[in-house]
């Protein structure tokens, strides 16, 4: 199967205007407090080291980084979380803020979820840049959405499509060649 980059579905522009809003928001929240920011890696990266850098300097922000298994070259979700690499820290008392790419069947956040859960944080809560509703499979709470999008397989700004693309600025769509 060939795939093509088609238009893009979001700009540049509209990330980052997105990104400081859910950084402000965050910021309001977390004011005077430390919070640990848990990426998942790899394509969350993007879209935590700009939203870090537009956070107030009155969050003290520690950063961490998760990895799990992902699709590998299909564009499906095989429904199967492996962690591929555990957080360095020990979070027990501690304000969490979960940031993800993408949330499609839910699998993947619900699982992360409760494993972070079971090590009592004092709070956790969740971050994802895109959000794919029509296709949640298992509920899972979404605290801060950067956008709602259609049932799509999208790449850039940290998105791959079998390690590439992830370097894009921009959302696009992948789609199949005929
Ligand atoms: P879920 O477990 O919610 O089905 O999927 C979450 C993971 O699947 C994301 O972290 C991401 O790695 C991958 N994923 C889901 N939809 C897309 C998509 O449209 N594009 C890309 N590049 N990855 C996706």
């Amino acid at each position: 199967m060939n795939y093509r980059l088609s238009d893009i579905l979001i700009d540049e522009g509209r990330l980052h205007r997105r990104v400081k809003e859910i950084a402000e928001e965050v910021s309001r929240e977390y004011q005077g407090k430390e919070l640990i920011v848990v990426g998942v890696l790899k394509g969350a990266v993007l879209f935590l080291s700009d939203l870090i850098r537009e956070l107030d300097v009155g969050v003290c922000v520690k950063i961490d980084f998760m990895a799990v298994s992902s699709y590998g070259a299909s564009t499906k979700s095989s429904g199967v979380v492996r962690i591929v690499k555990d957080l360095d820290t020990d979070i027990k008392g501690k304000d969490v803020l979960l940031v993800e790419d993408i949330v499609d069947s839910g699998l993947t956040l619900a699982y992360l979820v409760k494993l972070l859960r079971e090590r009592d944080p004092k709070s956790l809560k969740t971050c994802v840049l895109l959000d794919k509703p029509d296709r949640r499979q298992v509920q899972v709470p979404v605290d801060y959405r950067g956008f709602s999008i259609p049932d799509e397989f999208v790449v850039g700004y940290g998105l791959d499509y079998a390690g590439l693309w992830r370097n894009l600025p921009a959302i696009f769509v992948l789609r199949t060649e005929a």
